[in-house]
């Protein structure tokens, strides 16, 4: 009988792993995410990793986001040289993603680096890769993607245990869900049956708000445009800095924002993340697909793009209006910090955030009122206007959760994952009330279930 163990996102959102296996055989390993947050939580990624290579026969990666696959290089520290299997877009994502957080790990004073730019270089001979749709096989499993529409190259995985025949055995890992609609990827795909179906519950207990957050971005554009001030917009480097590219294209374009204004994207990852975007046109929505035809969606005049650091010091002496775009996406480090520290004082300053705000984040902190904060050990007073457009999200809300699940046919258990307990029992609940005799199981960190 298959099982799975849980290595990670069992109660938590971040740190996502599951091995699926059969007894004393080796397995599949779905994603080796870093879990990511205070001291306490990062403590899970130094833990030992109850893992050795010969449990795993090959790895598929779901998406190229640091909580699915930052625990990878952990595999090149013990020796494993299987396959790591994922789109092509994952891999050039992946390698941006894993790069980054090894150059951090590096220049983090305060802990040893979990592992090195060695480690990381090493992993990448073993990626292989797939497209969705493609069926592939890994020992006695039959293997497919799905496109999730979460973020560029994102997949939801299939596995059939062929050796199961009728009473199998295909278990669904649903990886991270796109939001819809999604403006810059193809819609999430739906997969019509499986047995058991493993299901992120970030939004579970959430509906996003119905907000025109393009018009909130001109909004905001606008009003510095009068007075000549400076708009913050913290982003994540990987398709929300893409989304707000292309947002602000279509705005200059219609002329609701003025060419002259400039907007700053001073982010070195967002710059190379980008550049992959355009690698993929395959992967587009049929709006950026045919947008593609007469420019480039993610140029437009006045984008400046900020690379090195004594660049991103002097946007604070340029006069005038101006939009800055820089990560971290919840103002958790990164080059948004000096900014933050520069301009937050003025009552001029507008600060657009976007999208889900993590805990014992400064992003928080300012969105539950915080008006004295402290950034890089200095005591400041938050007195820019601060806007919040929640429904700009990468993430399925419940509605749209609730929906891609009930699409799959003759399901017999779900399990919850990547989400939190508050957020996994409130969704556990709504499918219920659907379907009162499905057996909905939320599992708990390094647990090991059977499957049917
Ligand atoms: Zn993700
Ligand atoms: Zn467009």
């Amino acid at each position: 009988m298959d099982s799975i163990r849980f290595l990670g996102a069992a109660g938590t959102v971040t740190g996502s792993s599951y091995v699926l296996k059969k007894e004393n055989t080796p397995g599949i390993l779905v994603d080796l995410g870093m879990f990511q947050g205070p001291p306490e939580i990062d403590d899970l990624n130094r833990a030992q990793l109850k893992l050795v290579p010969q449990d795993i026969e090959a790895v598929v990666l779901t998406h190229a986001h640091l909580d699915h696959c930052g625990r990878l290089p952990l595999l090149s520290k013990m020796g494993f040289t299987g396959k790591i299997y994922m789109t092509a877009a994952t891999r050039a994502l992946y390698e941006i993603t894993l790069l980054d957080a090894a150059h951090i790990a590096q220049n983090n004073e305060d802990r040893e680096p979990l592992y090195t730019e060695r480690d990381v270089r090493y992993l990448f001979d073993l990626a292989e890769i797939v497209e969705y749709g493609s069926s592939f096989t890994i020992g006695d499993y039959f293997l497919e993607l799905f496109d999730a529409g979460h973020i560029l190259g994102s997949a939801s995985v299939k596995i059939e245990n062929v050796a199961l025949g009728n009473k199998s055995g295909v278990v669904v890992f649903s990886g991270d869900l796109g939001n819809s609609p999604e403006e810059l990827l193809h819609a999430t795909e739906t997969i019509p049956k499986a047995d058991v179906v493993i299901m992120e519950s970030t939004y579970g207990d959430r509906i996003h708000p119905n907000e025109d957050t393009t018009a909130m971005l001109q909004n905001e554009i606008n009003i510095i445009e009068k007075t000549g001030a400076s708009l913050l917009i913290p982003a994540f480097s990987i398709e929300r800095s893409q989304e707000l590219l292309h947002k602000i294209d279509h705005l200059k374009k219609q002329k609701l924002v003025k060419d002259s204004t400039p907007v700053f994207l001073d982010s070195p990852m967002a710059i190379k993340t980008t550049e992959v975007y355009k690698q993929f046109k395959e992967l587009y929505s049929p709006e950026l697909s045919d947008h593609t035809k007469t420019d480039d969606p993610f140029d437009f005049p006045g984008l400046k793009l900020v690379e090195k650091v004594d660049q991103s010091k002097k946007i604070s002496a340029t006069y005038g209006p101006k939009v800055i775009i820089a990560g971290s996406g919840m103002m958790s480090g990164g080059r948004i910090m000096y900014h933050a520290l520069e301009y937050l004082p003025y009552r001029t300053t507008r600060l657009f955030i976007v999208g889900y705000q993590g805990e014992g984040t400064l992003g928080r902190e300012i969105l539950d009122g915080g008006r004295i904060v402290t950034i890089m050990d200095r005591k400041i007073q938050v007195n820019a206007t601060v806007t919040h457009a929640s429904g700009m999200s990468a993430h399925a809300d419940q509605s749209k959760l609730l929906s891609w699940f009930n699409k799959i046919a003759d399901v017999k258990k779900l399990i919850l994952t990547h989400g939190e307990d508050t957020s996994r029992t409130v969704l556990k609940e709504k499918v219920n009330e659907k379907n009162p005799s499905l057996e909905v199981y939320m599992p708990h960190m390094n647990e090991t279930i059977s499957l049917i």
